[in-house]
């Protein structure tokens, strides 16, 4: 049997009716092969051979000739397309015509890097004469083996936080080094987006300007996982314009592949909840296993995969005792060694299935299985193809099967499979030119080199009045146009690349006999996912948090099998500190600027895993937050306000739907998480019930610019979601939960304790959008205050200033707080 013949078994299987929502067949693929343009060198040739490389595919060539010819890169393929080639021809055929020359390899995890390295040690096994000399140069690289690589090393693999703390500030004894670097290949630049990418790309250019000064000028070979915007990202990382190649080239061969999306049948006729998608997973598993074939499951925590992995040993323990013991659960918290021997198992074909977590998504060759099943949607549409091309590597059939969640997105990719199998809508963001961001690293390269004025435009708009406070504060000096430091110290020390490193608090596991550090979170992240009886997830693991310190910014954690989730509710009232650019779309106008939002986290909701119930709350006691940062604000014409106001209907309750919704829809645009955005309505500043989105982080990250840019696309996404939704009125998996009673500071008192207005969302949507007036159900209850609308005042002008004062304030702030460490 096929598994293509198992598949049409299930789909016409009276159990499984109707949960098959599509099927998308992926036809097979032939290789496509190409010359270069240039032959490749000799010595080259025959390593390729002895490694059974006889022929470059089309995307391989493409890169290799443009690498050829001077260029910046990036590679855009999919899982297993050789794209490790790309760059390491390029960079093995200049060492073999001019053994002097280095490389630097960036890889996000020291796992990777490892991996990799693997994959380069094979060129010289093949070839034992190969002046070639790499290593992984990490904190796990004892200091022998640092120096011969610094001193010998041709390709060096790293990564970012290596280049940040070890490498760069100590760029005095790698001159040789730097001197001769021809090329940074930085892989899986996917994973750079948000503080983590807007921090690699400051790295990136003070990494620039030390090549710059031992008179190097590498070129940067970029390799990305398809998403919308490759290009843009590549440039922002490394600030140099690059040559896309795109998937259209991928010259490498697949095997036929049926990718299916299957939801969960509702559990009765109100339509609201689903069967478990860990319940049909267990059956699709236990099935293809007995069926003889390998299937790895991949779900979202660490105790997913281990219940999974328990029901599917029960499941085959009646088909076969030899069969239950053929599969294992994988996860992060397992020891190497034991990781290791699973995927060697999987390797060999010794075990017939895995679940997992997405640990084993990334990079590790764990060879050929049949399916992969996925329980909920991974989060991105990059990880999902990741995770799909588990199954099928070489010209094999496979099966791909994404089981959905009962949650709006995996929902939505259930009613709009185009937007999962189309052009990739998912756009990864960054801001290298927060000034929050850029102050760590004007101080890390003030201390690296002086810094001349042609560099300060390098780290963006703001630098050169950050220096100037820099300067203010004594720690750097101008001296024939160029910035000195002397603020001593390694301020290397005081930039994390995961943090804006503004009031972070630490995260203590206290699971253990010894108290264990796990982490650190900013203030605003501290308040919503660590404030006490808070339920937090860490690396797939389920922690509850005893007690948040604020005197001591510590919070106490401990790991706990719990069956919910946490989310908290917060209350943000927005001030527009600065309008920065406009446009009018349709009736109405999209804007941006700088806003401060206080935040007040007052109580918290007990969510159920899968079905998303309430099932409780708690009151907090914390403290109001105030964040300066971008928004994005879309005024709705008083036109369709009014036309609510007619239908019975309050304004205000719309536009809370629309909020909810657009928290959830924006990661299907942006690659962001929910926690990165917030979402409010608030009508202090346009006199109507305005709709924000805004960054979660000082300074902003990108994300509420991007929606600028996108918003007709995401109010579409909004439309989508709530349209499609099959519930009466409104529900947890649309338009949200009811707005709690106990609000203590909301304006609109009336509407606590309902579930923000579907209808009301629907009209406002519908002539947002242009679409045919929506007539709205008849209201039963009577929903309209007798508020009248203000009129519309004129938008605020457009002043220009240097910095934000605000933000002025709190980097002068962050400034002195450094300066007493
Ligand atoms: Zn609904």
């Amino acid at each position: 049997m096929t598994i293509s013949h198992l598949l049409d078994e299930l789909i016409h299987s009276t159990y499984y009716r109707d949960q098959v929502a599509w099927i998308e067949r992926l036809p097979e693929r032939a290789a496509q092969y190409a010359e270069p343009k240039q032959p490749l060198h000799p010595t080259l040739t025959s390593i390729l051979e002895a490694l059974d490389i006889r022929q470059l595919y089309t995307h391989q060539t493409m890169a290799l000739d443009a690498v050829r010819a001077g260029g910046h890169v990036v590679i855009v393929t999919s899982t297993a397309s050789g794209k490790t080639l790309c760059y390491n021809i390029p960079v093995l055929e200049t060492i073999l015509e001019h053994p002097g020359t280095r490389a630097l390899y960036l890889f996000p995890t020291k796992a990777l890097a490892q991996d990799q390295l693997k994959g380069l040690l094979r060129y010289r096994e093949a070839l034992p004469d190969l002046p070639l000399l790499a290593g992984t140069y990490d904190g796990d690289t004892p200091p022998n083996t640092r120096r011969k690589l610094r001193d010998e090393g041709n390709i060096i693999l790293t990564n970012p936080d290596m280049l940040h703390q070890g490498i760069i500030p100590n760029h005095t004894r790698w001159g040789e080094f730097f001197s001769s670097l021809k090329y940074v290949v930085i892989d899986e630049i996917h994973a750079y987006r948000g503080i983590f990418g807007s921090n690699v790309a400051n790295v990136i250019r003070r990494l620039t300007r030390i090549c710059r000064h031992y008179g190097a000028n590498p070129q940067f070979i970029c390799c990305s996982a398809t998403i919308a915007n490759p290009q843009e990202l590549a440039e922002n990382l490394t600030g140099v314009p690059l040559t896309t190649i795109t998937g259209d080239h991928d010259g490498s061969p697949k095997g036929p592949k049926s990718f299916v999306l299957w939801n969960p049948p509702h559990l009765d006729d109100s339509m609201v909840e689903r069967r478990a998608a860990n319940s049909d997973a267990r059956d699709l598993m236990v099935e293809l296993i007995r069926r003889r074939f390998p299937t790895i499951a991949f779900v979202r925590t660490r105790n997913g995969a281990e219940l999974l992995y328990r029901y599917c040993q029960e499941g085959l323990q009646h088909h076969s005792p030899s069969l239950a013991r053929s599969i294992r659960a994988y996860r992060s918290g397992y020891l190497p060694e034991e990781r290791r021997e699973i995927e060697r198992q999987l390797f060999e074909g010794e075990l017939l299935g895995v679940t997992s977590t997405s640990a084993l998504e990334l990079g590790i060759d764990v060879g050929s299985l049949s399916a992969s099943l996925m329980v909920g949607y991974p989060g991105t549409i990059s990880s999902t193809w990741q995770q799909a091309g588990r199954a099928g590597r070489g010209t094999e059939e496979s099966l791909a099967i994404l089981i959905a969640h009962n949650t709006p997105i995996d929902q939505y990719l259930m009613q709009n499979p185009k937007y999962f199998f189309g052009e990739s809508p998912e756009n990864a963001v960054i801001d290298p030119s927060n000034p929050y961001i850029v102050l760590g690293h004007l101080r890390c390269a003030a201390r690296e080199l002086p810094i001349g004025v042609e560099d300060e435009t390098l780290f963006g708009e703001y630098a050169p009045a950050v220096l100037d406070i820099l300067q203010e504060s004594g720690q750097v000096r101008p001296l024939n146009g160029k910035w000195y430091w002397t603020g001593g110290g390694y301020p290397a020390s005081d930039v994390s690349l995961r943090n804006i490193n503004d009031n972070t608090y630490t995260i203590v596991d206290t699971t253990g006999d010894e108290n264990q550090v796990i982490g650190s979170i900013d203030e605003i992240g501290a308040f919503t996912q660590t404030h006490t009886e808070a339920v937090y997830l860490h690396d797939a693991e389920t922690y509850f948090v005893d007690n948040l310190d604020l005197a001591q910014r510590i919070a106490y954690i401990r790991k706990a099998d719990v069956d919910y989730y946490t989310q908290s509710i917060t209350e943000a009232n927005i001030r527009v500190d600065q309008e920065e650019v406009q446009r009018k779309w349709n009736k109405t106008g999209v804007h941006f600027g700088d806003v401060t939002v206080t935040t007040t986290v007052y109580m918290f909701r007990k969510i159920k895993f899968g079905s998303r119930d309430s099932i409780g709350y708690g009151n907090l006691d914390l403290p109001p937050q105030d964040l300066q940062t971008n928004a994005v604000w879309l005024v709705p014409p008083l036109g369709t306000l009014k036309k609510v106001k007619e239908a019975g209907r309050l304004p205000v309750e719309g536009m809370l739907a629309i909020a909810n919704v657009i928290t959830e829809v924006i990661p299907l645009f942006s690659m962001c998480d929910v926690v990165d955005i917030g979402g409010t309505v608030d009508s202090s500043n346009t006199g109507v019930p305005t709709l924000f989105v805004y960054d979660k982080y000082p300074g902003g990250l990108g994300f509420a610019q991007k929606v600028y840019d996108i918003m007709e696309q995401v109010v579409e996404g909004c439309w989508t979601l709530i349209h499609a939704c099959r519930c009466e009125g409104g529900c947890p998996s649309c338009v949200g939960s009811p707005v709690p009673i106990y609000v203590q500071h909301g304006p609109d008192t009336e509407i606590k304790g309902r579930i923000p207005d579907k209808e009301a969302a629907l009209v406002i949507l519908h002539d947002l959008l242009g679409k045919e007036p929506y007539i709205p159900k008849p209201v039963t209850h009577p929903r309209v205050s007798m508020v009248e609308v203000a009129a519309l005042p004129e938008a605020p002008k457009r002043e220009v200033k240097p910095l934000p004062e605000s933000v002025e304030l709190r980097i002068r702030q962050r400034v002195q707080g450094l300066k007493k460490k």
